[in-house]
């Protein structure tokens, strides 16, 4: 029995399919935006598709940017021979958030996780490792303090060591299993002046 039509349906599966967002939320939201005016849904729709279509990857870090280079890369103010490693954009927000942070970042887009598959040529580390043939002072390893992310930065750590440059992990001042995002800003900037040596 179908309870309603099937582009009702269609529109809740797909909303569903959302990260966070489970079946009641998705019916809440398909109703909310039937409801919507046309003109307020069709901006939204767009709004998606542009978003899409213009959004990529920074060439140098990897993080999401309209540009070829990102502002940080581009910006000649910033210490592009240190580079904060980070599991997601959103951990890189945070670390802006704090203010504290002066040089530049780089992405990796997830961590190594034997558990789920993800091997170290599933994120972005050729390409880190690719930017340390420039003139790099320093690697900060500020994956999460999951299993995963001290996996990934034992692993960065063997990578950079053999070239000479200095590796540092931020400070365990960030909670185990925390999310770096959740995390709040004075707690950050003190994990980072406490980073230490790999
Ligand atoms: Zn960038």
């Amino acid at each position: 029995m179908e309870l309603y039509s099937g582009h009702i349906n269609k529109l809740i599966e797909e909303l569903a399919a959302l990260p966070g967002i489970g079946d009641k939320s998705a019916q809440r939201l398909a109703f909310h935006l039937i409801n919507m005016p046309a003109d307020k849904v069709n901006r939204l729709a767009n709004t998606i598709i542009e978003a899409k279509a213009n959004v990529r990857y920074c060439r140098e870090c990897f993080t999401l940017t309209d540009k070829d280079i990102c502002p940080i890369c581009a910006n000649g103010k910033r210490n592009h021979k240190v580079i904060m490693v980070v599991e997601n954009v959103r951990d890189l927000a945070a670390y802006e958030k704090t203010g504290k942070y002066d040089g530049v970042y780089h992405v990796l887009h997830g961590a190594i996780s034997p558990m789920l598959g993800i091997g170290p040529g599933e994120i972005k580390l050729k390409e880190l490792i690719a930017r340390l043939e420039h003139d790099v002072e320093e690697v900060i390893v500020a994956t999460n303090s999951s299993i995963e992310g001290e996996t990934t930065a034992m692993y960065i750590s063997k990578l950079v060591k053999p070239t000479g440059i200095r590796v540092t992990r931020i400070a365990s001042g960030v909670p185990v299993g925390g999310d770096l995002e959740y995390i709040d800003e004075v707690t950050l900037s003190r994990a980072l002046d406490a980073r230490w040596d790999m």
